[in-house]
């Protein structure tokens, strides 16, 4: 049987918060971080997650949890703003059955556009930084 571990040491996100594996950054404090999701169901799809490596709803600390619903908010905002986009998806996958496959905990903040389609979309690496860019600027007004 193929079994995934995921220990602080071996998973993606962790080494993402620690620098170890490139991201393109949005937002970051002293509990959480904020990156563009690698395969976007739109530009501007970003990820929230807690610094410390909790697997998801069932395990994250109530603390570490609320610490992350005011960037949650701020970045939802910015994401908004941005990308134009009129209205937004906050979706947490949680467990294989409901779709999550990176098992350290995140929240996918996704911008929304009347008729669009949510299917994976690819950016160049330049769009990518524009983005990001455009959104932490956004996190600053
Ligand atoms: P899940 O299905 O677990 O809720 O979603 C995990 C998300 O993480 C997916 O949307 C996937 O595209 C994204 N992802 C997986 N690996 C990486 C990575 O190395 N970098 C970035 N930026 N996103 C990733
Ligand atoms: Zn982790």
């Amino acid at each position: 049987m193929f079994c995934i571990l995921n220990t602080m040491n071996d998973c993606i996100f962790c080494k993402i918060t620690k620098k170890e594996v490139p991201s393109e950054k949005v937002y970051e404090d002293e509990n959480s971080y904020a990156f563009l999701d690698i395969k976007p169901n739109n530009p501007g799809h970003t990820l929230l997650i807690p610094k410390i490596h909790v697997r998801n709803i069932f395990d994250i600390p109530h603390n570490v949890l609320c610490s992350l619903m005011n960037p949650l908010q701020k970045i939802s905002h910015a994401v908004k703003e941005t990308m134009s986009a009129s209205g937004i998806n906050i979706i947490m996958n949680n467990e294989p059955s409901a779709g999550q496959i990176v098992f350290h905990a995140h929240i996918h903040i996704i911008p929304r556009f009347d008729g669009d389609d949510t299917k994976h979309k690819t950016y160049s690496e330049r769009e990518t930084k524009e983005i990001a860019k455009k959104i932490s600027a956004a996190l600053l007004l």
